[in-house]
């Protein structure tokens, strides 16, 4: 009976997708210690730890600071159902797949959306979004991705917050690609409401969504004329267990919480500032070396990303194949385009732990081998001589 289910054997991937990405082995051992019940005196100190270590990340002093159970997703929701009521208007930036989920869950919720559209590849433009909230009676709140995982695309966001303040709105913010890899200052660019994940750019594995609320978005909470429609994300019950009343309402995942603190220690031992150093060196090697070999990058200049970097597959590439070859040959995951980039790009992530030197040179040394075997004409060598000037101009071995 056993060999029918063999044991469990997953193989050391390099991850440089748009998530998950590679995990400290503290991480994996802190996930290994002994079991806590969820109001064990013992873990709720590892809660209190979570929440300061979660402000000192999010650059923010807003009480209401801690991981929602769920992966990123689940903090989209609990932001959007708590803040939402039937009929409100909101004002939606759409330039990728994560802008139209914000869009699909606030329909869902009865909100009256506003679209801001942009193409893919570039930034929604703060006069638009101004433009659209000038049409609307008592915007409840405008909502934005700070980084389009599907685009690469690094959205300018403190315009956009003042101009919904100007109008009365909450700003909600999605940080799911961006925190622990560029700044995300909560508190200086006046975000009311913010969500991330942990399997990104903290680097722990997937299954919590850090969320941040400020006074004046519980203040929206606290008044809501109708309950939360989710039970589950309902703010009004769970800040009485993550803050001082301790009200059981639904078991915190213990080992997932476990993670998260170990890779914030990592985050706040490192520092805010060189870990965003380390991550902005090391996509100017990997798109110094992209260059080299003649690829294109696809989001609009200015505005790239450093931890996820979309890359236009070259003509006489297949797509999947590279992706394929990448993964059995290299062992190296990479993303596949998504929408109207299906089969046109390439996401390289570089976020987190997964954000070091030796893997820009893997991947661009891989990349260089597949695509040459294929016949694409690459500059030979090139790539890594490339990716190598840019590191020792910086003096630097990230
Ligand atoms: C990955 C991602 C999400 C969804 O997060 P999950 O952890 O997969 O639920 C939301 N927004 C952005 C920008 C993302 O990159």
């Amino acid at each position: 009976m056993t060999s029918d289910f063999p044991e469990l054997n997953p193989p050391q991937r390099v991850l440089l997708g748009p998530g998950p990405s590679n995990v400290h082995p503290r991480v994996m051992r802190a996930m290994a210690a002994p079991m806590l019940g969820h109001l064990d005196p013992e873990f709720i100190l590892v809660m209190e730890r979570i929440k300061e270590l979660l402000r000192i990340v999010f650059r923010t002093k807003n009480e209401i600071t801690f991981p929602a159970s769920g992966t990123g997703s689940a903090g989209m929701e609990m932001v959007l159902s708590n803040l939402i009521e039937e009929g409100d208007e909101v004002v939606i930036g759409v330039a990728g797949i994560f802008g139209e989920r914000f869009v699909d869950c606030a329909q869902r919720l009865g909100a009256r959306v506003t679209r801001v559209d942009s193409p893919w590849g570039r930034i929604v433009e703060p006069a638009q979004i101004g433009a659209a909230l000038k049409k609307l009676r008592r915007p409840a709140l405008v909502a934005l991705v700070h980084a389009e995982t599907s685009t690469g695309v690094y959205q300018p966001v403190e315009e956009i917050a003042q101009l919904a303040h100007e109008h009365g709105a909450l700003m909600v913010l999605d940080t799911v690609t961006s925190l622990g890899c560029v700044a995300v200052d909560i508190d200086a660019w006046q975000i009311d409401a913010c969500y991330s994940c942990t399997q990104k750019g903290l680097s722990a594995p997937p299954g919590l969504a850090p969320v941040t609320l400020s006074a004046r978005a519980m203040e929206v909470v606290r008044q809501r004329r109708t309950k939360c429609p989710s039970w589950y994300l309902d703010l009004a019950m769970i800040e009485q267990y993550w803050g001082g009343a301790r009200l059981y309402h639904h078991t915190a995942p213990i080992t997932m919480n476990y993670a998260l603190y170990e890779a914030l220690r990592l985050v706040v031992e490192e520092g805010l500032e060189a870990r965003f150093r380390r991550h902005a060196l090391n996509a100017q090697a990997l798109h110094a070396g992209l260059e080299a070999m003649g690829l294109q990058l696809v989001a609009q200049e200015g505005y790239r990303l450093p931890q996820l970097s979309t890359v236009a597959v070259p003509a006489g590439a297949d797509e999947a194949t590279v992706r394929d070859r990448l993964l059995r040959e290299f062992n190296i995951e990479v993303g596949a385009g998504l929408g109207p980039f299906k089969g046109r790009v390439w996401r390289i992530g570089l976020m987190g732990e997964s954000a070091r030197r030796e893997n820009v040179t893997l991947v661009l040394a891989a990349l260089e081998t597949i695509l040459g075997s294929m016949g694409v004409e690459t500059a030979r060598g090139r790539a890594l001589e490339a990716a190598a000037a840019v590191y020792s101009a910086n003096h630097g071995d990230s």
